[in-house]
């Protein structure tokens, strides 16, 4: 009966333990689902070229180009725009 004590504590300290790894896994997982800014980066084609990965990814591009992207191509649009005018 002495060990009994024992026994219990251990079992509760393996259960906690399991409790708070399944609440670690819950929160990856979250983190996972949420806008993350990898996963934002990820669904920008020109990121993907950007990183030499495109070849990785469909041939149909997704159409999410992240902001950063999105203003550069902006930028780069509006020079290109400029240079037509004066030329
Ligand atoms: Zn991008």
């Amino acid at each position: 009966m002495l060990h009994q004590p024992n026994i219990s504590q251990q079992v509760a300290a393996s259960l906690a333990h399991v409790e708070s790894l399944k609440r670690q896994l819950a929160d990856i997982e979250t983190a996972r689902r949420a806008t993350h800014p990898l996963i934002r980066i990820l669904t920008c084609p020109w990121c993907w070229r950007a990183l030499r990965i495109a070849r990785l990814f469909p041939r149909a591009w997704s159409g999410n180009i992240c902001a950063r992207h999105e203003r550069q191509i902006l930028k780069q649009s509006a020079a290109r725009q400029n240079s037509e005018v004066r030329s």
